[in-house]
């Protein structure tokens, strides 16, 4: 079998080749400490500081000062809320939406436990934030912080992130934003979106593993969690992973260049994909306003059947997807994004999540509406309710 034809693209992307070509000089030749005063320091220093701009300038932040490098987006989440919490002087009450990343929902779930408020914003059978109960309980309690993510990483739902924000500063809140899944694929602009946190991860925008960024508008209050040297102006202690951070602010740098394009050519293809796979597998259904949606993610159902067999098949196809539905101590949980969109039972444990990326191609989409069909005739044979 040749190379996997990849639709995985929200788990994690391949590493653009000029990125690797940005990152390899500071493997081995540029590998000063950039804390040290002598001019390998200086060398890696400046390239910090470089990085720095570009992933300020993706996000239209005006100050690089306010960008901290951290080690994934998990740490960026960890930072906000935790760095936030620390530093506030009054018992808190938090807010969040149903369908966050466990990168959020673990860490606020943690709080709560230790007794801080936490209240949960539904969202509609579209996937979209219910804003009237956000208002609603702005307006109940005293929010120290709310945080809601910008896109879903399950159906691409894209949240009206300017109305959103608005709301919670008017109400006097902190407003942080998971932007792990926005980052890179759709602009961004924190002067005209009044948040004040915004998390980054490198490896879903063409940049490694292991790298990742908090933007903290200037002014907000942030305790370190990491205390140590005075790196990140004393936010986050620890010598900087200079190759890294060169390599997120390449990948930076190539998705404000290539934005544009790779937007039409992902939405040009996840489109016919769709359109292909509604016209020839019976019961599917797609997940999520489509109109308010990521252009790279399609999340789609099929009736009666099981995601995880599905993926399964494909993958010996040779094609890599994701299911919605997470294995939870050997039994199929459904995916908590779908049920909180009250996806009908049917529907609900048989997700497919294709998410496509900038090397994705017509031929990719073609052997896809090759196989599926046939994949979803044989799975629909084998189970007694999904039959025809
Ligand atoms: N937030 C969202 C929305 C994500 O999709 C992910 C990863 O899938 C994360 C946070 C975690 O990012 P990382 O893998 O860099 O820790």
């Amino acid at each position: 079998m040749g190379e996997p034809i990849y639709f995985d693209n929200n788990a994690t992307t391949p590493v653009a080749p000029e990125v690797i070509e940005a990152m390899a000089p500071y493997f081995s030749e540029h590998w000063g400490n950039p804390s040290s005063m002598h001019r390998l320091g200086s060398k890696a220093k400046r390239a910090v500081d470089q990085a720095r701009r570009s992933v300020a300038a993706l996000i239209g932040a005006e100050d690089p000062n306010e960008i901290i490098f951290t080690s994934c987006g998990t740490e960026s989440n960890n930072l906000a809320l935790k760095g936030n919490l620390s530093a506030q002087s009054r018992p808190v009450s938090f807010i969040t939406s149903a369908v966050e990343h466990s990168a959020v929902l673990e860490p606020l779930m943690a709080l709560n436990s230790e007794g801080i408020e936490l209240h949960k914003i539904p969202v509609d059978p579209y996937g979209t934030l219910q804003q009237d109960v956000l208002a609603e309980q702005l307006k109940n309690t005293d929010t120290a912080l709310a945080s809601i993510m910008w896109a879903n990483n399950e159906t691409g739902v894209v949240f009206p992130m300017a109305e959103i924000a608005e709301k919670v500063k008017e109400a006097g809140g902190i407003m942080h934003t998971d932007a792990v899944q926005a980052a890179g694929k759709i602009a961004i602009d924190v002067k005209t979106v009044p948040v004040d946190l915004l998390s980054i991860s490198g490896h879903k925008l063409y940049a490694p593993k292991g790298i990742g960024a908090l933007y903290s508008r200037r002014g907000t209050r942030l305790g370190a969690l990491q205390k140590g040297g005075h790196q990140e102006r004393g936010r986050r202690a620890g010598t900087e992973n200079v190759p890294y951070i060169v390599g997120l602010g390449k990948a930076c740098e190539l998705a404000m260049q290539q934005m544009e394009k790779d937007t039409n050519h992902e939405r040009k293809l996840r489109d016919r994909l769709e359109a292909g796979i509604l016209a020839t597998c019976k019961g599917a259904r797609i997940n999520g306003d489509t109109l308010h949606r990521l252009p790279n993610t399609s999340n789609i159902s099929f009736e009666y059947l099981e995601g995880e067999a599905i993926m399964l098949m494909l993958d010996d196809a040779g094609i890599c997807t994701s299911t919605g539905s997470a294995c939870e101590s050997g039994s199929l949980e459904p995916s908590h994004v779908l049920r909180a969109m009250d996806v009908p039972r049917a529907f609900l444990q048989g997700s497919i999540r294709f998410s496509l990326g900038r090397y994705n191609t017509e031929a990719d989409v073609d052997a896809v509406l090759e196989k599926l069909p046939l994949i979803i005739k044989r799975l629909r044979e084998l189970s007694p309710l999904a039959a025809d």
